[in-house]
């Protein structure tokens, strides 16, 4: 009975035996590839499909065909879907993958398996299904209700995403790995077309091609993912290192929507998420990151553009170098833009404390006399006058003989102590070397000076420093002067001048400049 409806059973069969040669193999298969559960699932879900459809062909009765439609639409409303998976997967887009996105396209095959096993109750997958007798088979005469629409809508739309998908990734890979991805476009173009005409009712005896079809496709896959190893450790390496790169990486395309970002620059920008994709960088970065400075470029710009940012976000600073690559097409058209931070944070505030060390004396903590001269010479150049306090601890030597070097260090901590207390914000207090100090106050008349200077010296002369039992007596002498438009050395030396006369005057004494 070697008639055209035998033939095809048998070679629907083979197909079906192949669909789960195909996943047995892979299985047991030690050469692992990104997709290889999906592609077992594949299999798995044709098998149910085309087993069901041989099945199909050759029941014998209504009922009999019904139970064996049943078994096919276990697997067949799933095979979409999961070449969308599976194709992600090729393409290095399954860090996309999230719960929701997995769920979401296995709900309408799972409704429709609910639907076609209880068709009989609702009739809205097939309206009517009745059989004819054709060469001595019975051969399924069927209207369609609105799930089938619904499922046959889905698995086309499913096909055609991953043949998109595909396409995506051939523009981005390497020429040579573009034949195997040419092939996995064929090879889903085949099922595709054939159920189209399938549908369109344009196959003899209206009997469904794609179950020998099917395996087809999966066998072209399976020789271009082994085939591939390349193309498939390549991307995703690269996707490997992009994502887990250091710096935050944003790339976006020629109209300057955001296409992809990795872990880092999720890191440094919180609320960056899967939902940015798409969406224009400067609308959605002043919607999200309101004052981030992003770096302004114009849209021919095809040099490389540098700009230093510091950015204060939910409280805390970030400093670092923005940097923005275009990517050109061969014909040297941007394609792209590659927006590279790269976090100076850590080292800004490395530096900074460096900065401030290095303008600080080690032992009392006050600006050294560096650091003094730099911001006194700012404020020179600001003020119209500046007052300049010059003091020195009297008999300092005899302390430190007499007490040792460590009570001397102790003693100028303590003088230090006594007068930051009368410290105001707008002075400049330094170690101006040894036990000598300067005080500059911008702005000050001669008799404010030479009053404060008067107070920091009773003040030192009536605090005794803890010393045992007996407290330490200490006494520093001063030296004020006062001028506008002078330069700063002479101004120093003026009060230096002032204080070699407090020294002469018995010391534990205030004298001005010039008075
Ligand atoms: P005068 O009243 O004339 O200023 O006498 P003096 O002894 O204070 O002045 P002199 O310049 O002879 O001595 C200053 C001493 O200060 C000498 C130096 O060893 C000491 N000295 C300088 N820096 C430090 C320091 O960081 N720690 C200690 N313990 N001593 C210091
Ligand atoms: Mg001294
Ligand atoms: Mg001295």
């Amino acid at each position: 009975m070697n008639t055209f409806i035998f033939n095809y059973i048998v070679l629907v069969s083979v197909s079906g035996v192949l669909s789960t040669l195909l996943a047995i193999l892979v299985f047991f298969n030690k050469h692992s590839f990104s997709g290889r559960k999906t592609f077992i699932w594949i299999n798995i879900t044709s098998a149910f499909y085309i087993f069901g459809y041989a099945f199909c062909l050759s029941s014998t009765s209504l009922e009999e065909i019904e139970w064996m439609t049943r078994i096919q639409y276990v697997g067949l409303p799933f095979i979409g879907p999961l070449y969308i998976v599976l194709v992600m997967q090729f393409t290095g887009l399954d860090r996309f993958f999230t719960k929701k996105l997995l769920t979401g396209l296995f709900i309408i095959p799972v409704l429709t398996v609910l639907v076609v096993w209880t068709n009989q109750l609702h009739h809205l997958f097939y309206k009517s299904l009745t059989v004819k007798v054709v060469e001595g088979y019975l051969l399924t005469e069927f209207s369609i209700g609105f799930f089938y629409i619904i499922h046959g809508g889905y698995t086309f739309g499913s096909l055609l995403a991953a043949l998109v998908l595909l396409i995506w990734h051939g523009r981005r890979i390497h020429r040579s790995y573009k034949l195997h991805v040419i092939a996995m476009f064929t090879a889903l173009l085949i099922p595709m077309t054939s159920s189209f005409l399938y549908l369109m009712g344009t196959t003899p005896h209206n009997m469904d091609p794609v179950p020998v079809i099917m395996c087809i496709t999966s066998t072209i896959y399976l020789i271009a993912i082994y085939k591939s190893k390349m193309f498939k450790v390549a991307p995703i390496a690269k996707d490997l290192v992009f994502s887990h790169m250091r710096d935050p990486v944003i790339v976006l395309n020629a109209h300057d929507q955001i296409v992809d970002f990795n872990l880092a620059a999720e890191g440094i920008f919180p609320n960056l998420n899967k939902t940015f994709i798409g969406k224009d960088i400067h609308t959605s970065w002043k919607e999200e990151f309101n004052d981030f400075p992003l770096p302004e470029w114009s849209e021919d710009r095809t040099e490389v553009i540098e700009q230093e940012i510091q950015w204060v976000y939910k409280g805390r600073a970030i400093y670092g170098l923005f940097r923005v690559f275009p990517i050109l097409k061969k014909d040297h058209l941007i394609d792209g833009r590659a927006l590279v931070f790269t976090d100076l944070t850590k080292e800004m505030i490395l530096r900074e404390e460096l900065k401030e060390r290095a303008s600080k004396d080690g032992l009392t903590n006050v600006l050294n006399r560096s650091a003094f001269m730099d911001k006194c010479s700012q404020f020179a150049d600001e003020h119209k006058s500046l007052a300049i306090i010059l003091f020195d601890i009297d008999h300092f030597k005899k302390i430190n003989d007499t007490y040792g070097h460590l009570v001397g260090d102790q003693a100028l901590i303590h003088i230090v102590g006594v007068c930051k207390s009368y410290m105001k914000e707008e002075y400049i207090f330094a170690r101006y070397g040894g036990e000598e100090f300067v005080i500059a106050m911008p702005e000050s008349s001669i008799e404010e000076a030479s009053e404060y200077a008067k107070v920091l010296c009773e003040e030192i002369a009536t605090s005794r420093m803890k010393l045992g039992e007996q407290p330490l007596h200490i006494t520093a002498s001063f030296g004020v002067a006062v001028h506008q438009n002078v330069k700063l050395g002479d101004l120093l030396n003026e009060a230096d001048q002032a204080l070699y006369q407090a020294k002469r005057n018995g010391r534990n004494n205030v004298q001005v400049f010039g008075v």
